[in-house]
Parts: structure tokens; C-alpha cells; sequence
């Protein structure tokens, strides 16, 4: 089977439609520092527009304890959002409550709502199937038809991504579908060299992707917080480094498959060591064996990769003919510690063939170097699903939809 796309779900003129984006945007101080995930989502939006139906937006937005939290509200995204349609969108105050429902009520052909944060209710990632199914209900009573976008979430079992595609017609959008498009260019047979990137700061959540990626890869790269993981599982001091301590041993493993395999796992030889965390912090590159012979000792820590380090990478990457890159190799936030990202983006958009950047924070990331989307050859909105996707496992969000890996 395969995807059920927008088109099956027949004409959507002055029909109600929920639509799951994903417009988890970086916020700072209330202000969008990135709206790519925003635009991403504006293909699909239009389209229903266009077609005269009634458009419902539903999203999480940071990970909130499932409750409200003024500091993850989707106001500002939903404001955003109007600017970039060139049209006023209507925003709910709560979910499934009677914001959500007096607002839906009100909406015309062609309109726009924005619904308050999915997360904001812990139903909406809920273990509990049956709760999730419930929240989903709640949702789906709202509309005739679903329509999931969020290609960032389609790895989660959650309410709005799994059980709300149940609960309605459904089929994927015009974002899931372009990102499928790419990242299916990737599996099967990519063009070699194959190198992937990784780095970032959700360290469990990708480490566990490295054993999957292995045989399919003939180099990978690692930087970001992910490499103090693989430093400390081959003896090293990392100070107060990131570090999965509980990781340490399926590290090895990875370090062990990849000598079998002959998989090129490149680590890095050295390191930005900083004093504290923060742009004003002291800072020195030090070898990866010494991280902690600065003058702040076991209390330095690496913000990001070495120079040499830096253009090994690069010199890897430009020769290599298909390159998937997922996670910052430094706190790129930090001018102090965005060299090596910056190397690596630019490196990326030298490459001989197909170059993806996938991920939230990378995206934004050399979207804030100054690079632009069209110097690569795909900007992902999914880290984790795209790596998941890559890995060759069946997603949920997808599997729902019609699709088998
Ligand atoms: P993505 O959203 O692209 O999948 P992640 O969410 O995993 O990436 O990680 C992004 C974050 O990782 C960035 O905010 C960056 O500051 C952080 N990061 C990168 N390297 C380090 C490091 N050495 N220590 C702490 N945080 C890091
Ligand atoms: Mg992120």
C-alpha cells in the first residue's frame, strides 16, 4: 500500500478539516527565531484554502508537562501563521475546550483556526491507547476529515498523529509527501559515498539509531553532545561534557560493529572546551585526550568541535556523493561555538550529489549561518522521524496513513 494522499479525500469545498502540522518553532523571549517548520506547513494550508474548506491547524510546541504552560502557547506561531497566509487565522485558547469549540463554530469557507498546544493535555502522548483514542475523538468531532502534515512527529504514537488519523478519512499532506519523496532517495540504493552526519543534543534518542544506520552507511560522523558518549566509552575524561553514562556500553558496541562492518565511525581528535555555559564563557580547543587539562578541569565542557576536526569532516563530506546530516556539532546558538557547524553546512553544500539536512534545530541552524535552503538539495523539518525513516522502520504516523516501509 501506499500513501493516501490529499487527493483521495475527494473535494474538501466548505468541508471542516483538521490538519496536524508541525510548527514545533525555536522561541526566544516569546519571538520565532526560525519559522521554517511554519512555511513548511503552508503548501498543504493553501491548497484548502483554495479549495473552500474549513481549516483547523492543530501542534505541540516544546515539550510542556501536559498542562498549560503560557511559555509554550502556539499564539505566536498562530499570528506567524496569518502573516505568511496574508490572511487573519483564528486562534483557541485551549484544545478541546470551549475556545477550541466556539472558534471552530465560527469559522467560514476558506478560514483558518490555529487550536491551542496538543501538549498542553497529557492525553495527547498518553501510554495509554484508550486515552489517546479518547483525546483524538475530541479532536475529530470537530471536522469531517483529517489531514496529517506534521512530518516531524510521524515516528510518535501520540493522539493527533496516530489514533486522530483513525478516527477520520485521512490521507498525508503536501509536506509529508515532498519529504517522503527525498528521504526514500536515500534508503534503498544512495549514490556513494554514503556519509551521515550526526550530532545534537538529544543524545538517547539518536544513539540509538547509529546500530541501524551502520550497515547502510560508509562513514559516519559524529559531533555534537552525542560524541562525549563515544569519547567516555573509549576511556577518555569528558568533564561536564553531555554524557549518557547508561549508553556508555551499547557505544562500544556501535565502536565494535563498525570495525566489522568497515564502516568509517569518525570521531572527533578535538574539542572547543569552555569554562561554563554561555556566550561569555572562557573557551580553549584542546585535544579530545586532554578535555580536562584546561584551567577549569572536570568542570569544562565541550561546546563544540575542534578546528582539525572540523575540516576532516568537511574534507569528508565534500567527497562524499550522497550526505544525510541530522544534529548541530556545537551549541551553534553561541557564536563562540558555531565554527563547526558552519564548516560542516558549507561542506554540505559543496558535496558532488544529493545533500539533506534533517532536524528542527540544525535546519535553524544554518538557516542563522546565513546559508539558504536552496544551497541544499533537501531541508528536512524531521530530525528524529527522518532518522527513523532512514533506518529503515516502519513509522506510526506513516503506517496509519497507508504506507509500508
Ligand atoms: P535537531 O533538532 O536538529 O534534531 P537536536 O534537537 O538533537 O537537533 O539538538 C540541537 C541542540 O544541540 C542545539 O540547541 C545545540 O545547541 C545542541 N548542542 C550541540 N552540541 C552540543 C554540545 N556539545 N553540548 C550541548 N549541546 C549541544
Ligand atoms: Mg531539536
Amino acid at each position: 500500500m501506499t500513501l493516501r494522499t490529499l487527493d483521495s479525500l475527494g473535494s474538501l469545498a466548505g468541508r471542516t478539516v483538521v490538519v496536524r502540522c508541525d510548527l514545533n518553532v525555536p522561541l526566544k523571549d516569546g519571538e520565532i527565531t526560525d519559522d521554517g517548520r511554519v512555511r513548511a506547513s503552508l503548501p498543504t494550508l493553501n491548497a484548502l484554502i483554495s479549495q473552500g474548506a474549513r481549516t483547523i491547524v492543530v501542534s505541540h510546541l516544546g515539550r510542556p508537562d501536559g498542562a498549560p504552560d503560557a511559555k509554550y502557547s502556539l499564539a505566536p506561531v498562530a499570528k506567524r501563521l496569518g502573516e505568511l497566509l496574508g490572511k487573519p487565522v483564528a486562534f483557541a485558547s485551549d484544545t478541546v475546550g470551549d475556545s477550541a469549540k466556539n472558534t471552530v463554530a465560527s469559522l467560514t469557507d476558506g478560514d483558518v483556526a490555529v487550536l491551542e498546544n496538543l501538549r498542553f493535555n497529557p492525553e495527547e502522548t498518553s501510554k495509554s491507547a484508550d486515552e489517546r483514542a479518547a483525546f483524538a475523538g475530541k479532536i475529530a468531532s470537530f471536522g469531517d476529515a483529517f489531514v496529517s502534515d506534521g512530518f516531524g512527529v510521524v515516528h510518535r504514537k501520540q493522539a493527533s498523529v496516530y489514533e486522530l488519523a483513525q478516527a477520520l478519512p485521512s490521507a498525508a499532506g503536501l509536506l509529508i509527501a515532498a519529504e517522503l519523496d527525498v528521504l526514500d532517495r536515500l534508503t534503498g540504493t544512495p549514490e556513494r559515498p554514503y556519509t551521515v552526519v550526526l550530532g545534537g543534543s538529544k543524545v538517547s534518542d539518536k544513539l540509538g539509531v547509529i546500530g541501524h544506520l551502520l550497515p547502510r552507511v560508509n562513514t559516519l560522523l559524529i559531533g555534537g553532545g552525542m560524541l562525549f558518549t563515544f569519547l567516555a566509552a573509549q576511556g577518555f575524561k569528558v568533564g561536564s561534557s553531555l554524557l549518557e553514562e547508561d549508553q556508555i556500553e551499547t557505544v562500544r558496541g556501535y565502536l565494535a560493529q563498525a570495525q566489522e562492518l568497515g564502516v568509517e565511525l569518525i570521531l572527533p581528535t578535538d574539542i572547543v572546551v569552555a569554562s561554563k555555559f554561555g556566550a561569555d564563557a572562557e573557551h580553549e580547543v584542546r585535544p579530545v585526550q586532554s578535555l580536562e587539562e584546561t584551567p577549569w578541569g572536570a568542570s569544562g565542557l565541550g561546546l563544540d568541535i575542534g578546528p582539525e576536526t572540523a575540516s576532516k569532516f568537511a574534507e569528508i563530506i565534500r567527497e562524499s556523493v550522497t550526505v544525510f546530516w541530522n544534529g548541530p556539532m556545537g551549541v551553534f546558538e553561541l557564536e563562540p561555538f558555531a565554527a563547526g557547524t558552519r564548516e560542516v553546512a558549507q561542506a554540505l553544500t559543496q558535496t558532488r550529489g544529493l545533500s539533506v539536512v534533517g532536524g528542527g534545530d540544525s535546519a535553524a541552524a544554518v538557516r542563522a549561518l546565513g546559508f539558504d535552503d536552496e544551497q541544499f538539495g533537501h531541508i528536512s523539518t524531521g530530525g528524529g522521524a527522518s532518522l527513523e525513516f532512514l533506518e529503515g522502520k516502519s513509522l506510526p504516523g506513516l503506517e496509519v496513513l497507508g504506507w509500508q516501509a
